[in-house]
């Protein structure tokens, strides 16, 4: 059979947790096109954003996997995985191949941290390492059913071998609002934690940041409902020139977007980018700080310094922006006294909203050689590293002698309650007070309800007396 009429069906499964997701996964709308301009016809069923879009958008129905793959009839089905998805991309694998009998083939981060997984399941016929866009065409045109996985790792690709994102094959996709790009993949720094330089490798690739507007003006002429245009690079601001060049070709080409980046490192930051980013319809700034006390944040090796995060935390103020913090708990040499600076921190940067991460030493990385030797580590698939708003979450991963796993609940639980307006609802209450009860968390109980009790006043008054838009 030619490329011509060939359905390819790509899945990424999702968790049945409170986290909101308001993106279409990049890689298979990535690996749509190439496949769409050669012939092939091409949907995806990203069930991670259809479940939160299901929760906005009432008139929107959600097939299950079954019905789709009875109606799509695919030849061949991508199965996206993520570590913490691992649970969800097995039961839907097992789902798939229950109903039909087409090659089913994984991809997706979680195999260039753990390689060897279902390597010997009969149900995969192909397993690809790495960024697929240089290999896609030639896999899905001689894919075939095979007995055990075969392993193909992808030479990286080039930027220019990185296409738009074809959104018209995304079910749901006519009620986006936001669209990602990358101008750029790949970090060149070593963050001690970080697993990008395992997926995006550490050679910065620039795409042409012409294409890159290109693309963002026609979709959103093609997608109206776009409000949010968000850079997902590993290191955007990595060449500060180029990125200001781009802010400024944004601005010039009045898309009436609003412009988010996801994470950028506060020492990259400058006054002038601020006002250019300001100018752009930039709304947010987000920092990885990972921790607020300095002996961590040296084992870090993240190359910054708190006062680089404490200036660049003030321009974003200075500036109106909404600011973001991420946080790591339990970093080597971290311990519940040390978790302190970093809460004291927290409150001191006035932040608009906080991730508290719990640390996940991801093979390959230096947080987890240290692990090794200092600690305990336990099984890293299926953990999010994030408490979600209903306050789900799972044992953390590893711990020390000197940061128990208690202790480290305890961190998370008080970071979040006293930092972060987040379990509001309130059938969650009993839940969160008998945590509270439990690890013997009064004070963070009482500074989270003296919080919540503010934003509540807060929101009132601004529903009776709204902000002027100027
Ligand atoms: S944490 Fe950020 S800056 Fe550090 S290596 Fe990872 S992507 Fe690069």
């Amino acid at each position: 059979m030619s490329s011509r009429g060939k359905r390819v069906l790509f899945v990424n499964p999702a968790k049945q947790d409170d986290f909101v997701v308001s993106r279409i996964h990049m890689g298979f709308s990535i690996l749509a096109e190439i496949l769409v301009r050669k012939g092939y016809i091409v949907k995806i069923m990203d069930y991670a954003f259809l479940r939160c879009l299901r929760n906005s958008v009432s008139q929107i129905r959600v097939p299950d996997i079954e019905e789709v793959i009875h109606e799509f009839e695919p030849h061949m089905i991508g199965v996206s995985v993520f570590t913490y998805l691992y649970d969800e991309c097995q039961a839907i694998v097992e789902r798939i191949s229950r109903c039909c009998n087409v090659p089913i083939i994984l991809g997706g981060p979680h195999f260039s941290v753990f390689p060897k997984d279902f390597n010997d399941s009969s149900r995969i016929s192909y397993i690809v390492r790495g960024e697929a866009e240089r290999i896609i065409l030639n896999l899905i045109e001689t894919a075939k059913c095979e007995k055990r996985p075969i392993i193909i790792d992808c030479p990286l690709p080039s930027p220019e071998e990185i296409p738009k994102v074809n959104l018209d094959v995304a079910y749901g996709s006519e009620y986006l609002s936001m669209y990602q790009i990358q101008l750029s993949r790949g970090c060149p720094f070593k963050c001690a934690f970080c697993i990008i330089r395992s997926i995006g490798g550490r050679h910065m690739r620039a795409r042409d940041l012409e294409i890159c507007l290109n693309q963002i003006v026609e979709a959103k002429s093609r997608y109206p409902s776009i409000k949010t245009v968000i850079i997902t690079d590993d290191c955007t601001l990595f060449d500060k020139n180029r990125f200001k060049r781009f802010l400024r070709m944004f601005r010039e080409a009045n898309t009436g977007c609003e412009l988010v980046i996801d994470n950028i490192r506060a020492d990259l930051i400058d006054e002038e980018m601020i006002q250019l980013y300001v100018a752009a319809g930039g709304l947010n700034l987000c920092f990885g700080v990972e921790t607020g006390h300095p002996e961590v944040l040296k084992l870090a090796h993240k190359g910054e310094s708190l006062e680089d995060t404490i200036k660049a935390v003030n321009l974003a103020h200075r500036y109106g922006l909404r600011l973001g913090l991420c946080f790591v708990i339990g970093l080597p040499e971290d311990n519940l006294e040390r978790h302190s600076y970093s809460m004291r921190l927290a409150k001191r940067l006035k932040p608009n909203y906080v991730f508290w991460n719990m640390c996940v030493p991801w093979p390959g990385t230096e947080v987890n050689e240290w692990y090794q030797v200092h600690g305990e580590i336990g099984d890293m698939r299926n953990f999010s590293t994030l408490i979600d708003s209903r306050i789900n979450f799972n044992e953390p991963v590893v711990s020390t002698i000197n940061f128990t796993k208690e202790d480290r609940i305890k961190a998370w639980l008080m970071a979040n309650m006293e930092t972060h307006n987040y379990f509001r609802n309130v059938r969650d209450m009993p839940k969160l007070v008998s945590l509270v009860h439990k690890y013997g968390l009064y004070r963070s109980l009482a500074i989270y309800f003296k919080r919540y009790l503010l934003m509540k006043l807060r929101n009132a008054f601004l529903k009776i007396f709204p902000r002027k838009v100027e």
